[in-house]
């Protein structure tokens, strides 16, 4: 028996490696199809965060970043924790980045293109470790933290969320593997896209994608909040679509979108009149700085860069009253 044992023992550390390849393959997968530059320490610890709550907090403390220069990134620098010695060479992209969101807020982040508001989002997914400053999540920064433990605290959601090539119900039970069809319909009616899926003949088992039946992209972005319920994080990162969607498709995915971000911490990339509207802070970035923060009437009162960015790049999605 010990003999077997032997080999079989040498096996499971085998199949642990390759789950911890794949875990890291799938997070970065999900996230945003980039590959990541991070590396979990030795001494991480779970992320702890109050059971049940729905939000927690999320603070950016002094950051500054710059993107590691793919010409002197090499793998033996992406083994060095922390990041300190990590092949640089490009231009800082955000300077002295502070600010907090406190459980269940919603921060909205504008600026003109290049400013420098995804490069604050893949921080806070940890996609980059930064290279001042530190990134905290309900109190812990996020190097010290698992990246298992991250992803359950962090639901991305882009305008292009991907969707695998696979049945509907495999798409939502990648982010809840555990989750019964009774959960699955819940979080469709949520995301107000169950009646398209019910209309479909092979209902939750049908495959979407080039192949299979494809998403409009009003659709596909409601299927991605429907997973990021069923996912249920308390820290929501979303990136707002910039093309108006059919009037039906657009009020549906509104209507999903403020579900999904009801109670919860939530940073946005808002593109959207009614979204800045509503944010409890606004931050205008620009050049990889803050250079505004406030409410929508403070700002427009201030008469600066939110006041001019106000009437050009946020679509006024106000319904027409006749
Ligand atoms: P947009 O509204 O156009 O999406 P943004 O405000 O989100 O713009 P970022 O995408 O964060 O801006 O880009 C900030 C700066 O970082 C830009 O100069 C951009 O060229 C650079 N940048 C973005 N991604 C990378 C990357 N992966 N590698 C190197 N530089 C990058």
């Amino acid at each position: 028996l010990l003999r077997l044992l032997g080999p079989l023992q040498g096996l499971s550390n085998v199949r642990i490696d390759v789950m911890t390849a794949l875990v890291s393959f799938e997070r970065v997968f999900e996230v945003l199809d980039l590959p990541s530059t991070v590396v979990e320490r030795a001494d991480a610890v779970p992320l702890q965060f109050a059971a049940g709550s729905r939000g927690v907090r999320l603070e950016l403390d002094h950051v500054g970043f710059a993107y590691p220069d793919p010409a002197t990134t090499t793998l033996a620098s992406l083994e060095t924790v922390g990041g300190a010695d990590r092949g640089r060479g490009s231009e800082p992209v955000l300077h002295d980045v502070t600010f907090v969101a406190e459980p269940g807020e919603t921060v909205a982040l504008v600026g003109p293109s290049g400013a420098g508001k995804t490069t604050i989002t893949h921080l806070v997914a940890r996609l980059y470790d930064v290279d001042r400053g530190t990134v905290r999540v309900a109190g812990h920064d996020v190097r010290a933290v698992t990246l298992d433990s991250l992803e359950d605290v962090v639901g991305y959601v882009t305008q292009d969320s991907h969707m695998f090539h696979d049945t509907i119900g495999a798409n939502l039970r990648y982010a809840r593997p555990d989750a019964t069809d009774e959960q699955i319909w819940a979080a469709l009616e949520a995301a107000r896209i169950a009646r398209l899926v019910r209309s479909l003949p092979q209902g939750l088992e049908t495959v979407v994608g080039d192949r299979g039946y494809r998403l409009s992209g009003g659709e596909r972005q409601r299927l991605a909040i429907a997973r990021l319920l069923l996912k249920a994080p308390p820290l929501v990162v979303l990136d707002e679509a910039t093309a108006h969607l059919d009037g039906e498709s657009e009020q549906a995915v509104q209507e999903a979108l403020a579900t999904a971000l009801d109670g919860r911490t939530s940073l946005v990339i808002a593109h959207r009149l009614s979204t800045v509207r509503s944010a409890d802070q606004i931050l205008v970035v620009d050049g990889g700085r803050i250079v505004e923060a406030g409410t929508h009437p403070e700002l427009l009162a201030r008469g600066g860069l939110y006041a001019q960015l106000h009437g050009t790049q946020l679509v006024d999605d106000t319904p027409v009253t006749r």
